[in-house]
Order: structure tokens, then sequence, then C-alpha cells
């Protein structure tokens, strides 16, 4: 039985990761990510009924077993069965840190040796968990360090959903009830979310299935940099609630701060986000958009007009985040007049405009400052640091 917790060596190959040989036995099928269709497919390929399904996804997910020898309404031939076909295999988790603020953090070990992270904000008896896509990621965006690192792999199914069935077993351990403690999961940590399009559908189906997580559609959130073909996707999948990470108003300078932008415009990013907008079953539903705000750079007022004009026929509300500083970034955060002067020029407009307080940032748990371990394969946390480098040796020399 494997609890979770560190357990790192001696892994098998997870689904999806085996490398099939012609003389290898089959790789176990792990059962963690695998979403409700997926497992009653599963379950009808090994000749057993679609309600073994059921039982199987309670198990793992409203009680956080792994061990099939604990799933007492199973008959012991059924168990023993599985045990040879399959295997419930979450991440491993490195360390676990609490902020004074309440804010927890795990480090996640993924096979491979790389690290990811999630992070719990608690608000009053609930909170949202930040869960992450990808081992590094490929967009780059320039004030985001997870960036900085480079892209690794996509996570699989199992190790999104794991990140959650890790938090929400801690909490169990805590006493009775406080699985309900995660009320929103956001898929706003490490990685691009729609990069890792079927595997992070698969995790967020299970997040909301009644008899996994339950949790409601409205408290799901899926956040982007803006690929538009998936987002025209998404809506065929799941009816999350979604979030654009817009962070500039015009093409110039998104361009630099979101280089997907150069792929995919501001304007075929707002028709995605209406077209899914549209498609929703409950037209209340209002688009997120997230606006980092650095300083100098997109946070004066005219940034904040062109704005306003931009969103002024789409159904938002406008979450700004002040920049989270990271080693070797140039970039600050603006102060805290410039940031109120930008939220109510917003609010003066008609919008709701919020300001995400930093939580968490003693453990470096802020938003943009999730950095894991990440074994990068394009070498670019390598090339950010030799530039950062000589632009401090060059000032030096200026000095
Ligand atoms: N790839 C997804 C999820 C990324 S993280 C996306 O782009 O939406 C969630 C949010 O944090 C994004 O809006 C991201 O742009 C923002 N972010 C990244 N680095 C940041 C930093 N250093 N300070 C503040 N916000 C940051």
């Amino acid at each position: 039985m494997s609890s979770g917790v560190e357990q790192a060596s001696g892994q098998l190959p997870n689904q999806g990761e085996a490398q099939a040989t012609a003389s290898a036995p089959a790789a176990p099928a792990n059962l963690m990510g695998m979403s409700p269709t997926q497992m009653r497919d599963w379950f009808a390929s090994i000749d057993e009924k679609p309600f073994r399904a059921t039982q199987l996804l309670k198990w793992i997910h409203q009680h956080g077993v792994d061990d099939f020898d604990q799933m007492t309404n199973l008959a012991k031939s059924l168990r023993s069965k599985l045990q040879d076909l399959a295997e419930i295999r979450p991440p491993v988790v490195v360390e676990e840190k609490l902020s004074s603020d309440g804010t927890r953090k795990w480090l996640i070990r993924v096979t491979g040796g790389s690290c990811v992270e999630t992070v719990f904000i608690p608000e009053g008896e609930r909170g949202t968990l930040c869960v992450s896509s990808q081992v590094g990621c490929s967009l780059d965006c320039s004030f985001c360090s997870t960036g900085k690192q480079g892209f690794n792999r996509d996570l699989t199914s199992a190790e999104i959903i794991g990140q959650l069935w890790i938090a929400a077993k801690s909490f169990d351990s805590l006493g009775s009830g406080k699985r309900r403690a995660i009320s929103n999961v956001v898929m706003m940590g490490m990685g691009e979310p729609l990069m890792n399009f079927d595997n992070v559908v698969a995790a967020m189906q299970l997040m909301m299935d009644d008899n996994c997580y339950g949790l409601s559609k409205r408290r799901v959130t899926l956040s982007t940099a803006g690929v538009v073909p998936q987002m025209d996707r998404l809506a065929d999948h799941v009816d999350v609630s979604l979030a654009i990470s817009l962070h500039a108003a015009n093409d110039e300078l998104r361009n630099q701060l979101v280089p997907i932008n150069r792929k995919y415009p501001i304007a075929e990013l707002l028709r995605a986000s209406r077209d899914y907008l549209a498609r929703m079953p409950d037209q209340r539903r209002k688009l997120t958009v997230e606006y980092t705000l650095i300083d100098q750079v997109n946070d004066s007022l005219e940034d904040a007009a062109q704005l306003a004009r931009l969103m002024v026929d789409i159904p938002c509300k406008i979450n700004l985040i002040p920049f989270n500083p990271f080693p070797l970034s140039d970039y600050r955060r603006p102060s805290n007049n410039r940031i109120r002067a930008f939220q109510h020029y917003l609010m003066d407009k008609g919008y709701t405009a919020t300001v995400r307080t930093t939580r968490g940032e003693d453990i470096d748990a802020a938003c943009g400052q999730l950095a894991g371990a990440v074994n990068d394969l394009t070498r670019r946390s390598q090339r950010h640091r030799n530039k950062a480098e000589s632009r401090i040796a060059a000032t030096e020399v200026g000095n």
C-alpha cells in the first residue's frame, strides 16, 4: 500500500507513461487518474459491471483509499483480480509547508524526478486549491517564474487529480468534516492547462463528479493564457468557469508579456472567450480576466482606460494581481497607490475589479512564484540566469 507520502524508489510506470516493449509485462493501469467514463470502459474491458466503476471512484476519491484490501464491499476474488491488473498510485509528497497566514504548499515529486507545487489558500472555513497541470511551462510569459524554468512534460491525469487527493486526505487527517475545506479548485498552478487538454479535462471531470469530489461547476476554474483552438474545444467536454490571463489591453504590449499572443492575438482570445460563455447552460456566468499589474509596464491609467474599452461587451470580473517578484526578475510590484488608482478607474467604469491579496509569501506560494524543481529540457532557465547575470554585471561596471 502507498500512502501518497514519500515512496519514490522502485516506481512503476504510470498510466500513459508505459514504454510498451514486446517482452515487458503489461503495466498495471493506474486507476487514480481515470475519468468516470474511462473507469466504466476499463471495467467493461475486464468483464466487470459498470457499477464497479462507481464503487472504485468512491473508494479512491471520497474515502481517500489507495489499497484494494480496504475496499470491503468488493469480493475477495475481485480485489485480487484488481491487484493483478491495476494500481492506485498518487504522486509522492516531498514536502508540505504551512504559512503563517494558513496557506499550505505541497511539493510533489512526479515520475522523472521533477517536482510541481500545489497550494491551498484558506478563506474562513473553506478555501481554494491551486493545482498544477504541467512540469514547467512552454509559454514563457515574461513575468512568470514557472515559464523561466522551461518545459519538461505534461502531468498525467493521475498526477493532476492526485494533487486534490493528497490535499483532501491531509484535511481528513485533521478531523472529520474537514474534507469540505476545499470548496474551490483553480487550474492556476504551474503550467498551461489547455496545452495538456485531455488530462486536465479528465481530472476536472473527477473534481465535479458526485461520486468523487462533487465540486460545483462554478467552483472549478480553468485559467488560460489564450490557447484559442483548445478554448474552442473546451465547451464540448466541460462547463467549468473560465479565466483568461490578459495582462495587456493592446497586442503590442501583450506580445511582449504573453508571447502566445503573437499566434492568437487579443481579438481572437476575446472571440473564443465570448463563444465559450455563450455555450454555457447557465447564462449568468462571467469571464474572469486576470491582469498582473507590473510597475511602469501595464499599470497606467491609460492602460486601465484601454482595458475598460476592450472588455465593454463581455460579462466579466477583473482580477488584478500585483506582480509577485521572484529571483532574477527585473519587474517590480506597483505602489499601493497605483494599484488602487487602476482598480478605482475600472470600478468607476462599472466593472467588478478586485485586487488579489498575496498569500503564503513566506513559503513562496504566491501567484507566479511556483517553481517546483523542474528538470529543464529546454535550458531556458540557464539562458534566463545568464541574461540576468550579464545585466547585473553591466550595472556594476556602469557604477
Ligand atoms: N497558464 C495559466 C495558469 C498560470 S498561473 C494562465 O496563464 O492563465 C495563474 C496566473 O498567475 C496567471 O494569470 C499568470 O499570468 C499569473 N502570474 C504568473 N506569474 C506571476 C507573477 N510573478 N506575479 C503575479 N501574477 C503572476
